[in-house]
């Protein structure tokens, strides 16, 4: 019987992007407190982020907070928030059993976007390492995000790593702008899961070639549209 390979993005897919953002505001607002003084930003940066104002977010903290700050100040107070080291991240309890689930059906595995060195800490704190047969982590396959998604170099090095001729693979991810177009050119099935929860990107338009073909609201739901 041919193995059934899933394959999962991370961020928003199998834990909230916002609580590691939050773990990043903690770790800039000390970073503040120390070096200018600013105290109790923390919940400020929060309701911004809710807001949909992640780009802007450091650069107003500071006009506010501390209106002499320098341009160095400013990077610095971003480099805090990417330095937050052991983050206290939980996956979503639907994402944990489908893992749990999918494991006995062949090996598994994650395509991620985003810087490396950030993209690892997520890995190591939600202790990802021993659930997946292979992880790619697209920013390390070349230089200037040239392979990030919707380029089909992960999905290929994935395929090549873990499958064998006849085996069905799955993509599970939350972004259609960029998550499917090259799952669904390689004749994978594409998957997206939209949970009702605070997310730090809005709802993304949909690739040309990129509409997932199952939508479900939890990976609870994957069993029924996956038949097995
Ligand atoms: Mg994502």
């Amino acid at each position: 019987m041919p193995r059934l390979h899933m394959i999962f993005d991370l961020d928003d897919t199998l834990y909230p992007e916002r609580d590691f953002a939050i773990e990043g505001f903690r770790s800039a607002a000390r970073w503040a407190e120390q070096t200018l003084g600013v105290r109790d930003v923390v919940e400020e940066m929060t309701e911004m982020l809710d807001g949909g104002m992640l780009g802007q977010l450091f650069q107003v903290i500071l006009e506010r907070h501390a209106p002499d700050h320098t341009a160095e100040h400013l990077a610095a107070f971003r480099e805090a928030y990417r330095r937050v080291d052991d983050p206290r991240l939980t996956l979503f309890p639907d994402a944990a059993r489908a893992l749990d689930h999918y494991e006995r059906h062949g090996p598994m595995g994650l395509i991620t976007d985003g810087t490396r060195a950030v993209q690892a800490k997520k890995v190591a704190a939600l202790g990802l390492e021993a659930r997946f047969a292979r992880i790619v982590f697209t920013d390390a396959l070349g230089p200037n995000r040239a392979y990030f998604k919707p380029h089909p170099r992960p999905f290929e090095e994935m395929a090549s790593a873990i499958g064998a001729p006849g085996d069905r693979y799955v993509y599970v991810g939350d972004n259609p702008a960029k998550d499917f177009v090259a799952p669904n050119a390689m004749g994978w099935t594409s998957v997206l899961v939209h949970r009702p929860h605070p997310r730090i990107h809005d709802v993304a338009k949909v690739a040309a070639g990129g509409a997932p073909q199952h939508t479900v609201e939890s990976l609870a739901a994957l069993p029924d549209v996956l038949g097995r």
